[in-house]
């Protein structure tokens, strides 16, 4: 195999205006995402624009034929759960060079997709806009990233995730040309087809595909609300309207079947005012029955937390000064001292958070009202209510914060975020929760809970020692029973998160082999040589996973 070396003196040699970096330390730096693995890449490139991202692509088909270990990972921010920002071969930074905001008006921005999420909204609120999907990492995440892993968050359950937001993606594909991905009308999509090119070839391949299996299709669409897992096929080609649109089928791919280069976003006017009911609950018994009950009021935003997330927020309260600031900190030491008294009571199991969201305070403040009134019957710990939102931040930092909490400030044990994203519809809530804790007590896992209630997507993070093997033996076992106890109730294994290498293994006992075959077969129509991150999604494996979880922290 030819050197690293070389490849990048072709990369130079055909142009590439931005930076090339094997420096060990910076090699150390991108081994890791916020997974549970490790990848050492042998190189990362920090590209200055499209073209850029054509001559990596040209240069790696050109060195393929004497290293055809050559690979291309995408990185945006590197905050991926399920290691989908890390590769063996080379990382490709966007945040370095392509992070600026091209345009931006009222409702819809064009954007590159290394600029962070907390940049962006800056310059969104200017217009009075805002992209509603953003993930509870909204400070450490990047707009490329949330596209490619079809990020959600906490106003997923009024607006739905990051893929409904994306007008069109400007996209280098395997051959290293760039092309507009946009939904297209069926006299498009034929004259597309008619082209006797590598774009043609694909807008055929792909038609035929979903075409000769459109039923299967539509039918493997999981039955929830949220879902990351698997390649979007259901929502490319459409009948009944004709449009065929393969920013969908991009979005959520990890960066397997090309390189983004430019997301073209709709964005929304926020509803003006908000309002949160927080519920302090000691006795989880009756959380299945509530989340029913708060479903039907039709909330904006619908989250929580657990105890042990609790007791880390307090414990570990000057961390937060770090987002905040000390006025910040201040405030929100203020803000505790009246729920002390909740607390003194005993920590509640679990903290819920409704938001709802309406054109006056006075409407807001109804709808609060009237959900505290509904849930009284249940004889809950506490309710706090706060039609303006101004106490409630405090609850949501918290939320927000959680996983990174668990991250950053725990050091004998490590987040495992290995059942860290299923999905279970609401309606079996009830059966479902007191099952999967049965599992996590079984396997002795010390395990937060956190996530969108709204959607009955949980998040749930072990703290494990994931180098010590009797820790690790677990992984299998556990992932096993949750995942078929997630699609016993026709959950999905992510609602944000995706596959990666944590997932990907599992696609096949979620979908079965047809449709997992028509995911293989999708790949292989835009990547025929492997070129776009192996080892994640239809081309991941347990076995190399496993062979790669993380040893340094
Ligand atoms: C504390 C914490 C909380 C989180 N909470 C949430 C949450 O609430 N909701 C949620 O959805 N996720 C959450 N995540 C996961 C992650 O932060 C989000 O999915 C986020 O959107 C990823 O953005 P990123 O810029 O870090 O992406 P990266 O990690 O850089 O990349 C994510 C994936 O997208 C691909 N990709 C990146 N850029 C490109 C590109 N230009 N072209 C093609 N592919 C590309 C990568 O290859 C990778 O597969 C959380 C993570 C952490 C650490």
């Amino acid at each position: 195999m030819g050197s690293i070396e070389q490849f990048a003196g072709g990369l130079k040699s055909q142009g590439f205006e931005g930076e090339v970096d094997g420096a060990p330390t910076t090699l150390d730096f991108y081994s890791h995402d916020a997974s549970l693995f490790e990848l050492r890449p042998q190189v990362v490139v920090y590209p200055k624009n499209m073209a850029d991202l054509s001559r990596l692509v040209a240069t790696v088909n050109q060195f393929r034929p004497s290293q055809p270990d050559l690979n291309i990972t995408a990185r945006s921010a590197g905050t991926c759960m399920s290691g989908g920002s890390i590769g063996e071969s080379i990382v490709v930074d966007f945040t370095k060079h392509m992070n600026k905001l091209t345009h931006v008006e009222d409702f819809a921005a064009q954007v590159e997709p290394g600029m962070l999420y907390r940049e962006f909204e800056k310059e969104t609120l200017k217009h009075g806009s805002l992209l509603p999907t953003f993930p509870a990492s909204r400070e450490l995440a990047a707009v490329g990233g949330m596209v490619g892993n079809s990020a959600g968050g906490e106003k997923s359950l009024e607006y739905g995730k990051t893929g409904e937001f994306v007008k069109q993606l400007d996209v280098v594909l395997s051959n290293g040309r760039s092309y507009a991905l946009k939904p297209l009308s069926y006299q498009e999509l034929e004259r597309k087809k008619g082209q006797q090119d590598f774009e043609g070839e694909i807008y055929r391949k792909m038609h035929k595909l979903l075409e000769d299996n459109y039923d299967v299709i539509k039918a493997a669409k999981p039955k929830v609300s949220k879902n990351s897992t698997g390649y979007n096929l259901w929502d490319v080609w459409d009948r009944t309207t004709g449009i065929f649109d393969l920013t969908k089928l991009f979005v959520g791919s990890q960066g397997t079947l090309g390189l983004i280069g430019d997301i073209h976003f709709r964005l929304i006017k926020d509803k003006p005012h908000s309002g949160v009911l927080v519920v302090f609950m000691k006795d989880i018994k009756p959380l299945g029955d509530i989340i029913n009950k708060v479903l039907e009021d039709k909330p904006a935003s619908f989250e929580a937390f657990d105890n042990y997330t609790l007791i880390l927020s307090m414990k570990f309260f000057p961390y937060f000064r770090k987002t905040l600031g000390w006025g910040g900190l201040i405030k929100l030491g203020l803000q505790l001292l009246p729920d002390a008294l909740i607390l003194l009571r005993g920590i509640p199991k679990m903290v819920l958070l409704v938001e709802f969201t309406a054109g006056t305070p006075e409407e807001v403040a109804q709808k609060v009202h009237s959900l505290r009134l509904k849930l009284e019957p249940y004889k809950l710990e506490a309710m706090e209510e706060d039609s303006t939102e101004a106490k409630a931040w405090k609850f949501r930092i918290m939320r927000r914060e959680s996983f990174n909490l668990l991250r950053k400030k725990v050091h004998d044990k490590h987040t495992a975020p290995f059942i860290d994203d299923l999905v279970v519809p609401p309606p079996h809530l009830p059966e479902f929760l007191p099952k999967l804790r049965e599992i996590i007590k079984k396997y002795d896992l010390l395990a937060t809970v956190a996530g969108h209630m709204g959607d009955g997507n949980f998040h749930v993070i072990p703290l494990m020692k994931i180098e010590d093997p009797n820790d690790r033996a677990k992984l299998a076992p556990a992932m096993k029973e949750v995942n078929e106890l997630v699609l016993s109730y026709g959950g999905s294994l992510s609602g944000e998160h995706n596959d990666g290498m944590i997932r990907g293994p599992w696609l096949e006992t979620m979908y079965g082999k047809e449709v997992t075959d028509l995911f293989r077969a999708t790949k292989k129509i835009f990547d025929p040589q492997n070129i776009f991150n192996p080892h994640k999604k239809t081309d991941a494996s347990w076995e190399f996973s496993m062979s790669h979880i993380r040893q340094k922290f």
